[in-house]
């Protein structure tokens, strides 16, 4: 046996999540972001299966993300949000990328070549767009007829308790207004598709939801995961009373403790603040991590899965995250978002689909 990590990808979930959306969507098209190899899960399982079940619309952040997206799914349409570089134009239209178009020189440099790009207006995040006052000399370069999208993006639609969103719909909803021909708009990410049906207009263009994250890890919102991270017990000790277990020694046992040894750490994703914090699953019972998390390595305590009647082998799979322990609330343990927690996902996993 290879005692390596695996990671299971779940096709029925990431569908599940991606009708979710749509139903939410209330007759919007459902897009998605597909950016930082589909948030770490792998490009080439996500896309073709999203494009099996309706996806017709992409947003990568890269042009070359866009080129590599390009080879599953021959027939969408993508979409590149950090806009067209000087001298690109060949590639946006040699892979058919559609670009994002951010400031005023984008826009002059996409002038005369029919990329069908998307307009990305800055309702106030004041990140990437062109802002409201400009929007006369988008047309001085651009007839409206050739964009494709008028977007933007929200910067805190997960926080309810802020006008923030609200002043950013607006604002959006006049720069639309503006616009001299009807044009599909755009402002919704997964947070924006959650809240009420104002925020979707022509399209939504969710990323985390698909994957069975949250938008705010505090605050679950019951996508399923669509991954399922498993390592194999390498070693099991018995560790007694005061004796410190991992780097530092900074954890000492506060009494005598079944100790297993998991063969996965910060190498694959499972962030070093996660010691001493995070839990693990064995068949559904919760053990904690006990010391440092290594490169390679995690330590975590089994005696209660032991005192249960459980008996821990070498081999044994132990889930670091999956149906017991899910994506928001490792996110929360690591004190960052769920985002990060996948895009931090390495490459030794054995992947499986299911
Ligand atoms: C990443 C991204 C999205 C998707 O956001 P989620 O919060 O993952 O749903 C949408 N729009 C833009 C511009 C983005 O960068």
């Amino acid at each position: 046996m290879l005692r390596r990590p695996r990671l299971y990808r779940s096709q029925e979930a990431l569908v599940a999540n991606y009708q979710r959306l749509c139903d939410l969507a209330s007759g919007a098209e459902c897009a998605a972001s597909i950016k930082a190899n589909a948030y770490g899960i792998g490009i080439d399982f996500v896309a073709p299966r999203l494009f099996e079940a309706g996806c017709q619309t992409f947003f990568v952040a890269h042009a070359h993300e866009g080129i590599r997206l390009r080879q599953y799914v021959p027939e969408a349409r993508i979409f590149v949000f950090h806009g067209l570089g000087a001298d690109a134009v060949e590639t946006f239209t040699t892979h058919r990328l559609q670009p994002v178009l951010n400031s005023l020189e984008d826009v002059a440099r996409a002038s005369g070549h029919h990329l069908s790009p998307a307009i990305h207006i800055d309702t106030g995040m004041h990140r990437l767009g062109i802002s409201t006052d400009d929007l006369e000399s988008v047309f001085e370069h651009l007839s409206a007829s050739e964009c494709a999208l008028v977007m933007s993006h929200l910067s805190s639609a997960d926080d309810t308790a802020s006008a923030m969103a609200e002043q950013q719909c607006r604002a959006f909803q006049y720069a639309l207004e503006q616009w001299p021909q009807a044009t599909p708009g755009s402002l919704a990410n997964t947070a924006g598709v959650l809240r009420d049906s104002s925020f979707h207009f022509q399209m939504v263009r969710p990323g985390i939801g698909l994957y069975g994250g949250s938008p705010d890890p505090r605050d679950p919102k019951g996508f399923q995961s669509v991954v399922c991270w498993e390592a194999p017990v390498l070693q099991l000790a018995t560790v007694k009373s005061g004796e410190p277990i991992g780097y530092g020694g900074q954890f000492k046992a506060n009494r005598e403790m079944q100790v297993a040894t998991l063969a996965t750490g910060y190498a694959d994703g499972y962030l070093r603040c996660l010691g001493d914090r995070a839990a693990v699953a064995l068949d559904g019972v919760r053990c904690p991590v006990v010391g440092r998390v290594s490169m390679d390595l995690v330590t975590v305590d089994v005696t209660e899965y032991v005192n249960q009647g459980g008996s821990v082998r070498e081999g044994h799979w132990v889930e670091m995250l999956g149906s017991s322990i899910s994506l928001d609330e490792l996110a929360v343990h690591a004190d960052t978002i769920s985002y990060e927690l996948l895009t931090r996902l390495g490459d030794r996993f054995e992947l499986i689909e299911t």
